[in-house]
């Protein structure tokens, strides 16, 4: 089915979400031409517009919990709310997104006999005791907690990858996002960077959960697709679990105060109640993405969080911006 001049027909669930619409823009860029899958829960027609005249790109709007018969040369599985205000709202079926969505997505894999990539989480460790999070660190997540919909789905769905590949001799890549950001994420998303850029640029108070001094560590959006695309680049054999995110690490106070200073905002910091499961510190180690996918991230904190400050400034312009001075 692939082509002689290298160009493949590529299936991404979730497309038109923040991180699938990168990836749709990326793949084209790259010659691949795109079927992009989703049933708008979170994702946007706004994130996709701009490809939706290309010939290269194709929408399909379906909910992956359903099975999909389509022709394809890979696939990348990225269909799943992934906010925790987003993937709480309807729990349940956050779970059937992320299981049977991978069942479906592995059995057409299956079918084709084409390579498939999924978009696991670091949300797999939970709140983590071994730290920075290796691969090998087997999690500790509260089974029953509110998150737990969106954890275990998502590591119900890594035995599912593992067991295709055992089972059926997948060519199975499965990575593990850690916090990422960048333009196209949703501002009423619920996560820390778009809350935190909103509500600077908007003159609101800062809404910091608990003390603050939990941590992150944000990957730019970017060097997450370069990741994405090299995994997928990688040997039938070489399966994952691999970590990919930015491992520098800093407190959510102190991603306040970086917001702030570039917005030169004058919002205030609110403290609220930390929420149940919250983890108190994550960030991966990368060194297996070094080795394997020599791969490391490239974009600084600052550079990344101001061209996301610049995006929701354009998206926010228009709507009434305060300064707060
Ligand atoms: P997002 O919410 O912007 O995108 C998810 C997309 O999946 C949306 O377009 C949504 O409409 C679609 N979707 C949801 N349920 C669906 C269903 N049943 N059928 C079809 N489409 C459905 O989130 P994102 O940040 O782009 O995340 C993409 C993937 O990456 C998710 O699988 C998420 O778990 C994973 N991930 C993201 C991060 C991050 O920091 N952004 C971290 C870890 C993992
Ligand atoms: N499936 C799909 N598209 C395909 C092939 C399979 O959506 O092209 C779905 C199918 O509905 C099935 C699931 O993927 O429920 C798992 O497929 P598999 O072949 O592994 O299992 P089985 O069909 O034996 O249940
Ligand atoms: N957070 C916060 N204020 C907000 C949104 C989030 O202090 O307005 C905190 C949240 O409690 C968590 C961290 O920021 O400790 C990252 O939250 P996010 O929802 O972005 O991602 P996740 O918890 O899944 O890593």
């Amino acid at each position: 089915m692939i082509s002689s001049d290298g160009k493949k027909r590529v299936l991404v669930t979730g497309g038109a979400g923040f991180l699938g619409s990168h990836l749709c823009e990326r793949l084209i860029q790259g010659g691949h031409d795109v079927l992009c899958v989703d049933n708008f829960f979170t994702g946007r027609r706004d994130n996709i517009a701009h490809l939706l005249n290309d010939p290269s790109f194709e929408l399909m709007r379906h909910d992956v919990t359903f099975p999909l018969y389509v022709e394809v040369d890979a696939i990348y599985n990225l269909a799943c709310p992934a906010s925790p205000v987003h993937y709480q709202h309807d729990p349940v079926q956050t779970t059937k997104t992320s299981v049977m969505g991978a069942i479906n997505a592995l059995g057409l894999a299956k079918r084709l006999r084409v390579p498939i990539l999924q978009a696991s989480t670091s949300e797999v460790y939970g709140d983590p005791t071994v730290h920075p999070q290796t691969e090998d660190y087997r999690g500790n997540v509260n089974p029953l907690g509110l998150r737990a919909c969106y954890d275990e789905g998502k590591r119900c769905a890594e035995t599912l990858f593992f067991d295709y590949y055992r089972q059926h001799n997948l060519a199975i890549k499965v990575v593990r996002i850690f916090n990422t950001y960048g333009p196209r994420m949703h501002p009423n998303d619920g996560r820390v960077v778009s809350n935190f850029i909103v509500q600077a640029l908007r003159g609101e108070d800062i809404t910091l959960y608990g003390d603050g001094l939990q941590t992150r560590a944000f990957c730019y959006v970017d060097d997450l697709i370069e990741g994405f695309v090299r995994m997928m680049g990688t040997a039938p054999g070489v399966t994952g679990p691999i970590n990919i995110g930015n491992p520098h690490e800093i407190t959510i106070r102190e991603l306040a105060d970086r917001i702030l200073a570039i917005t030169q905002s004058r919002s205030r910091l609110v403290f609220r109640p930390l929420p149940q499961d919250d983890p108190m510190q994550r960030c991966p180690d990368i060194s297996q993405a070094r080795a394997e996918l020599d791969w490391q991230p490239s974009v600084s904190l600052e550079k990344g969080l101001s061209r996301t400050i610049a995006y929701f400034d354009r998206l926010l312009s228009g709507a009434s911006r305060v300064h707060g001075n």
